[in-house]
């Protein structure tokens, strides 16, 4: 028998077409991240560890918090120390910087995410992701509605097809494990299901 496919490789949409940033749109920092040795270096921030996590995910994590020990603020000093580089620059706000991207769980996995695409793609038109910024999940085709103007022709009952409770877990920790930030739950009416 073969082995399955993982869901979320199996049923991924056709990438478009990418090419190249131009030099001439460039901006400086974009000009910046796309040298091949910055990309090397968030290849190097974004591969996992053991645990399935990375380096830069990590780093994000530690920033301005005062219960570290000395050993995980060491970890992260090089990295902690080039963000308030830029912070202090762009006079961006410690809390404001915390709050709405390196502790915020959604930005801070966007963030990751896209380090890790440019690593792998480099700077592109339109720029080309490893893994979907937001995933819209159509959960089931089962509605209690049945509006005229239904997008989807929704039913009362789902479709024999429908993803098992475990593929939906499965499909959750893929998607977690991919660095996906957002995830939308769309339908039909997925609190119908009775698994959610
Ligand atoms: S899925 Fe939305 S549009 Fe379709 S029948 Fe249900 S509520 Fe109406």
């Amino acid at each position: 028998m073969p082995e399955p496919q993982p869901i979320l490789t199996a049923r991924r949409p056709q990438v478009p077409k990418v090419s190249p940033l131009p030099n001439i749109e460039r901006h400086k920092f974009e000009d910046y991240l796309a040298r091949p040795i910055t990309r090397k270096f968030l290849a190097l921030l974004t591969r996992r560890n053991g645990a399935g996590r990375c380096y830069l995910e990590e780093v994000f994590e530690r920033y301005d918090r005062p219960d570290l020990s000395l050993w995980e603020r060491l970890k992260s000093a090089v990295p902690h120390r080039a963000i308030e580089l830029f912070r202090t620059r762009a006079g961006v706000n410690k809390e404001v910087l915390k709050e709405k991207a390196l502790h915020h769980r959604p930005t801070a996995r966007a963030l990751v995410n896209t380090a890790r695409s440019i690593a792998k793609y480099g700077l592109t038109v339109p720029q080309r992701f490893s893994a979907p910024l937001i995933v819209v999940w159509d959960y089931t085709q089962a509605c209690n509605l049945s509006c005229r103007h239904c997008y989807q022709e929704a039913a009362r009952k789902p479709l024999a097809d429908e993803l098992t409770t475990e593929q939906k877990f499965d499909l959750v920790d893929q998607m977690g494990y991919e660095y996906v930030p957002f995830l939308a739950m769309a339908g039909g009416e997925p609190l119908v299901s009775k698994d959610i």
